[in-house]
């Protein structure tokens, strides 16, 4: 798959993968910070129920001191109804609303004395903390309870009213007021959001709730978890699902301890999870975004490092190296001489190319002068043989395309085997030189000069008419009979040459035939007397 990706796609992936570790460890730490944010929100919420469950404990303590002090002149009381009655009246005046009602009374439910709203014999005798008191003759506290005949809503704490020996004699009740308990619930301390704080007793029915919620009241708590939490007295904090599927936090505290076990009442501190736990998510919601704009910034820089630090070379590298290829022997890098491993590489294909272009040069100045030598006769600096027929065969196909005509003049040395055997070799080789001379001075542009063999030469004259190479071959012989030429300090004889010459189309359709047809009119020359010129005028019509 690796070979589908391109090289920026391969160093980002490449980056992103390094990364992959880095991301991990961020995300184990964020799971850490999350853990310990909901370790934070799970003891937040259960301090807000201790300091609920601490502030019942003291209203509870302050309800036993009342019981306990009634208790203890129960019995003297008892013998003065009138004198009950106002002590037990003074009693709820100094509470500050927070007693209702207050009665004392004997083991078999008889009411010594009592304030209005107290319980009758028959309605205490079923009382759970009237038997509770006087069994463990100790401070006690009921359960939700209705007066029959005041159909008033209360909870009671009740201590075991004592005789002169601190024998239990009967029963001090105090009924404290569900009102008050639910003004002072939670002692003012604000709520976390969709928080709720319920009073229960010891048998998990409501006796208050923030936000208050009055027909709640004298119910039994309905989750199954929370009424499981408040059976098994002690701190309980667990997390459960509503009914509507939203998830608490909830923290179960018990308040007071009764004499029997178990506890007095208990707390029950609730919130929605998400508040609870805001932090928590947010840490690792912080965590997690994080991360993601570090990958995505990693990525980025990555994808466009990339082209900065190195694609971009790769590229230059690869369009000099395509243009070396294309045969641009000129291209070049231009990287400079570095350590870095691309410029290096540059550097070298530059060399390297400079190197090529130097051989390339030298190459084709040799081929030059090569291609140049093999259609050179050494000895004149005349076109050879080869030349010629290369040069005919294109420009008679030209003449012939655009009709036009071609003079030949071919001309041979007159006995110059005698300079060869009078002088020598070398003053042949010296008359040949000096001919190619004269040649040389007397053919233009286009026309062409070559040693045809020995001591023969021939003139192409692409265009011209028969007056015009007539004219030119007579040039050609002055010049040579003209020339006054030395050799080993001594005058050599005259030297002069025949000449013959053809026409195309005129006389010939091709260039052997052109070149043939001269050739005999060079024998004419030669036949008529030599140092000559003679036109070809075809071949039955010789002399
Ligand atoms: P004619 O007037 O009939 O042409 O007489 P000629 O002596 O010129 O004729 P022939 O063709 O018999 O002689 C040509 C001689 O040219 C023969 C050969 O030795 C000589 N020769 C050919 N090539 C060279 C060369 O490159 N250098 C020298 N020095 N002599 C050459
Ligand atoms: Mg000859
Ligand atoms: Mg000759």
């Amino acid at each position: 798959m690796m070979h589908h990706l391109d090289t920026r796609s391969r160093l980002t992936l490449f980056v992103a993968l390094s990364a992959v570790p880095l991301l991990a460890l961020a995300l184990y730490s964020g799971l850490e910070r999350r853990a310990q944010a909901v370790d934070v929100g799970r003891a937040g919420l259960a301090e807000l129920a201790a300091l609920a469950a601490n502030h019942h404990e003291k209203i509870l303590d302050g309800a036993r001191q009342s019981a306990l002090a009634l208790a203890v002149v129960a019995d003297p009381l008892g013998t003065d109804p009138r004198r009950c009655q106002d002590a037990l009246k003074r009693m709820i005046e100094r509470s500050g609303g927070w007693y209702e009602a207050i009665g004392i009374h004997g083991a078999d439910g008889f009411l010594f004395c009592g304030t209005p709203g107290s319980e009758t014999r028959s309605d205490v005798r079923e009382r759970r903390y009237f038997r509770a008191a006087l069994e463990t003759g100790k401070f006690v506290v009921g359960g939700y309870q209705i007066d029959p005949s005041s159909g008033q809503q209360g909870v009671v704490a009740a201590h075991a009213a004592l005789d002169a020996q601190g024998k239990a004699m009967g029963v001090v009740s105090v009924r404290l007021s569900l009102k008050k308990l639910q003004e002072t619930l939670g002692s003012g301390r604000p709520l976390p959001r969709g928080g709720q704080l319920t009073l229960v007793d010891a048998d998990g029915v409501i006796l208050a709730e923030r936000p208050p919620a009055e027909q709640r009241i004298g119910k039994r708590i309905s989750n199954p978890r929370v009424a499981a939490a408040i059976r098994t007295a002690g701190e309980r904090i667990f997390a459960t699902e509503e009914t509507d599927g939203t998830r608490r936090v909830v923290a179960v505290r018990a308040v007071g301890s009764a004499p029997e076990g178990g506890a007095f009442l208990h707390v029950v501190m609730s919130a929605p999870a998400r508040v609870v736990f805001a932090d928590a998510n947010s840490v690792l919601l912080q965590t997690v975004v994080g991360m993601v704009l570090a990958a995505i910034l990693l990525v980025l820089g990555a994808f466009y490092g990339a082209e900065a630090m190195v694609l971009r070379r790769i590229r230059d590298l690869l369009g000099m190296t395509n243009r070396i290829r294309a045969g641009d022997l000129t291209a070049r890098t231009g990287f400079t001489h570095e350590q870095e491993e691309l410029s290096q590489l540059g550097h070298a294909l530059d060399e390297m190319a400079q190197a090529l272009q130097k051989r390339d040069v030298e190459l084709k100045r040799a081929l030059r002068e090569l291609s140049e030598q093999v259609i050179t006769d050494p000895l004149t600096g005349l076109h050879n043989r080869r030349y010629l027929w290369d040069f005919l065969g294109r420009d008679m196909v030209r003449a012939r395309r655009a009709v036009l005509p071609v003079a030949a003049i071919l001309f041979d040395i007159d006995h110059f085997k005698r300079f060869n055997d009078k002088w020598g070799h070398e003053a042949g080789d010296l008359v040949l030189k000096s001919v190619a001379q004269v040649v040389k001075h007397n053919v233009r542009g286009s026309d062409i000069a070559c040693r045809y063999g020995g001591e023969e030469f021939i003139v192409i004259l692409p265009e011209a008419t028969m007056q015009v190479a007539v004219d030119r071959a007579n040039k050609i012989r002055r010049g040579i009979a003209q020339m006054q030429l030395m050799f080993s300090g001594k005058p050599l004889e005259a030297v002069s040459a025949s000449f013959g010459i053809a026409l195309y189309p005129t006389h010939a359709d091709s260039d052997e035939a052109l070149v043939r047809a001269a050739d005999e009119a060079l024998y004419l020359a030669k036949t008529a007397g030599r140092n000559r010129v003679q036109v070809y005028h075809g071949a039955q019509s010789p002399f």
